[in-house]
């Protein structure tokens, strides 16, 4: 049996890795700035992590949640707390395209309506309200998402208006820092006015922080930026440092009844220790400042560089935008500097996506690097 084929990947075949760093089979070293799709939040084999995943193998991996497993309500506890979101519920899964499609489902069952908005170059996952405009995105639409979701430009306040007086949208389901679709962001009014406009009219807010959550963004979520509440957000990615796990958190507001939701591997065993050293590192080792702090610094070496005609993006969820496309320049950056790196659905936006808790050093080794290409 072969693969089925459907993304390119870099020939790279990496045998292990540490922190930052990712070494290959013929003992290149790599400097990782794109964690894996953002996933490697506390850095890679971090010690913490290898031995709370180790002590929980040797006692057990994986049961099914029909019998009670405490690490859920510990896991629970520390991330409201953590994420100053004690005042709602936990519901664990595998993948952010599994936590957006509880929420979806959840805001459906609880307004008794199915459409839904999203916003354009929105990525939430192969979803129902997966696609953004851009041509790689709409390989990715659902049959049936033409009638369900409805896609609007950040700051179409009237369109926005006019859509939720149709009162026939269950949910506004929105990126604070867009991902894929390159690192856009709704203006704090705008946030504010969906969250007025939603609340009058019975639909729920999700805020999916699949990618900018766990601290990535400088706050724990990227919407705390704007001080808004969500009904509803969803998390995967950097929660799990490379293990699959997602979730969804729901608003005390919005109540559980048995047989709404449910799962086989979600918030199995393992899944909840990694999470658990995850949150254990990110609060000892303040990595949501480090985020902040070096994100701050990153905008300002980038200064540095003419080639470069925009910096985005918020604490370590970062790009580099320039006027011409990034494709051949990721792939100089891999093989001749040495360094992983994203793109997006803006073709002329480098992304970086590195572990929170890197140093000004790596990034100073990375602008190196970057000049040595770009001269
Ligand atoms: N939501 C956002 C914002 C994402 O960036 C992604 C993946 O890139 C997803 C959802 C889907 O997550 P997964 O690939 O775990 O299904």
């Amino acid at each position: 049996m072969k693969l089925f084929d459907v993304y390119p990947l870099y020939d790279v075949t990496p045998l292990s890795a540490k922190g930052i760093e990712v070494t290959d089979e013929h003992g290149q070293k790599y400097l990782d700035f794109y964690g894996g799709h953002a996933v490697i939040s506390i850095g890679h084999s971090h010690p913490h992590y290898i031995n709370r995943l180790k002590e929980q193998l040797d006692k057990i991996g994986f049961y099914s949640n029909s019998i009670q497993n405490p690490l859920q309500k510990e896991l629970a506890h520390k991330l409201g707390k953590l994420s100053d979101c004690e005042n709602y519920d936990l519901f664990l899964c595998n993948s952010g395209a599994e936590a957006n499609e509880n929420a979806l489902k959840m805001a459906s069952f609880h307004t008794g309506k199915s459409k839904v908005i999203a916003f354009q170059n929105a990525f939430h996952g192969r979803t129902s309200a997966a696609v953004a405009t851009t041509d790689n995105a709409k390989i990715n639409a659902p049959i049936n998402q033409q009638q369900k979701v409805t896609f609007l430009a950040f700051e179409d306040f009237e369109g926005l208006e006019a859509a939720l007086n149709t009162r026939e949208y269950c949910a506004v389901i929105l990126e604070a820092i867009q991902g894929v679709g390159g690192l856009d962001e709704p203006s704090t009014p705008f946030y504010q006015f969906i969250h007025e406009k939603c609340k009058e009219n019975d639909v729920l807010v999700i805020a999916d922080e699949v990618q900018s959550g766990f601290g990535r963004s400088g706050r724990f979520f990227a919407f705390q930026h704007h001080n808004i509440t969500p009904d509803i957000i969803t998390i995967a990615k950097g929660m799990g440092n490379g293990f699959p796990v997602g979730g969804v958190l729901i608003h005390e507001s919005i109540k559980a009844s048995y047989g709404l939701l449910g799962t086989t591997f979600g918030g199995n065993h393992l899944a909840c220790a990694a999470t658990l050293a995850v949150l254990e590192v990110v609060e000892k080792e303040k990595l949501i400042k480090n985020a902040d702090k070096l994100g701050h610094y990153f905008h300002e070496r980038a200064k540095e560089i003419k080639a470069i005609k925009k910096v985005k993006g918020r604490g370590l969820m970062l790009g580099l935008e320039f006027d011409y496309e990034v494709a051949e320049l990721r792939k100089k950056l891999i093989y001749n500097q040495h360094v992983f790196t994203g793109g997006s659905a803006n073709k002329r936006l480098l992304r970086f996506l590195p572990a929170l808790n890197i140093t000004k050093q790596h990034i100073d080794i990375f602008f190196e690097r970057l000049r040595a290409e770009l001269n």
